[in-house]
């Protein structure tokens, strides 16, 4: 909700403001997004990493500086196709360590006739694209003993921007449980980047995959993320007695609304979730 409301004032007074800054670089002693405002980057290189979601890497205006976004927070992507009289905004959450210095990294699924998905797949480095920050749900390490993080497809981004957030914080000792449900084997990224985190801070952080189409050899579960999905993960309210977890999610609209439901009645309510604690990216 709060990136919608975003977007909504962003897109408010864009035009002019975004064509003016459109071939604009910035510089300055402050990391490039510590404040809000539109920045031009450069694209330095771009990497398939499955079959349909490239890795992109953006160069900040300051290589000794990193870009100044705070956990948890994505970037509001803006372009401007040929022959459309309205600018395309869409927000992606970098996935690199948010405290590096130099650059943005972006992991963008191709969405089959998608605007910006599109346009961002098409672009060769030396090309620029503007952003602008937008801060999300923000982070404080300790307050909750357990955060839940489920996503479907490529809403895994803002979860791995936070499990990594979490883990690289000694002093941060928050659980996390993830669950990412997406259709086939294939389309699931940075495996080995979560089996890592795993090896690294076992009892801390624990991945669950729900294939909705596995191959036959497949080692994960088939279906989606559903109730008993999630209880099989240890996400229960009322059988763990856990009761300050916080759920967060990310994922297509169908996947939302099925955990959500109305007024309480969706299968996070059905496993003893009270609203306040979910936060949807
Ligand atoms: C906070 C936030 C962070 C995000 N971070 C990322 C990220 O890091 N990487 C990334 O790849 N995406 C991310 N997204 C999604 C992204 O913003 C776009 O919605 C997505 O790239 C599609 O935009 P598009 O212009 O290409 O497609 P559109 O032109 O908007 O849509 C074209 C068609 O694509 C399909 N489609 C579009 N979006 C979805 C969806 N989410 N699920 C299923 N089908 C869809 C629909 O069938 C639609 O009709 C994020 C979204 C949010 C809200």
């Amino acid at each position: 909700m709060s990136t919608q409301v975003a977007i909504t004032v962003a897109v408010a007074g864009i035009g002019a403001y975004a064509w003016y800054l459109r071939s604009s670089s910035t510089s300055g002693d402050k990391p490039v997004f510590s404040s809000f405002g539109f920045h031009s980057l450069r694209l330095e290189s771009t990497e398939l990493i499955n079959h349909n979601t490239k890795k992109l890497r953006f160069e900040l205006p300051d290589k000794s500086k990193p870009s100044g976004l705070s956990l948890t927070s994505a970037l509001l992507t803006i372009s401007f196709p040929k022959g459309r009289w309205f600018p395309v905004l869409r927000p992606y959450t970098p996935v690199n360590d948010l405290s590096e210095p130099g650059y943005i990294e972006l992991m963008v699924k191709l969405y089959p006739g998608g605007k910006q998905s599109t346009h961002l797949h098409s672009l060769e480095p030396g090309d620029t694209l503007t952003f602008a920050p937008i801060k999300e749900l923000a982070w404080t390490p300790n307050k909750h003993p357990h955060v839940a993080l489920i996503a479907g497809g490529a809403g895994i981004t803002p979860m791995y921007q936070l499990a990594r957030g979490i883990l690289n914080n000694p002093a941060d000792q928050t659980r996390v449980t993830l669950v990412w449900g997406v259709n086939m084997d294939e389309d699931i990224f940075l495996r080995d980047e979560f089996a890592a985190l795993e090896r690294s801070h076992p009892g801390q952080f624990k991945a669950v995959y729900v294939v909705a189409a596995p191959a036959a050899e497949s080692p994960h579960q088939k279906g989606f993320v559903t109730k008993q999905v999630l209880e099989g993960a240890g996400l229960s309210a009322k059988q763990s007695k856990d009761l300050d977890v916080k759920v967060l999610i990310c994922g297509p609209p169908a996947m939302e609304k099925a955990l959500k439901g109305k007024k309480g009645t969706g299968v996070l309510a059905e496993l003893g979730y009270r609203p306040d604690q979910v936060y949807s990216f």
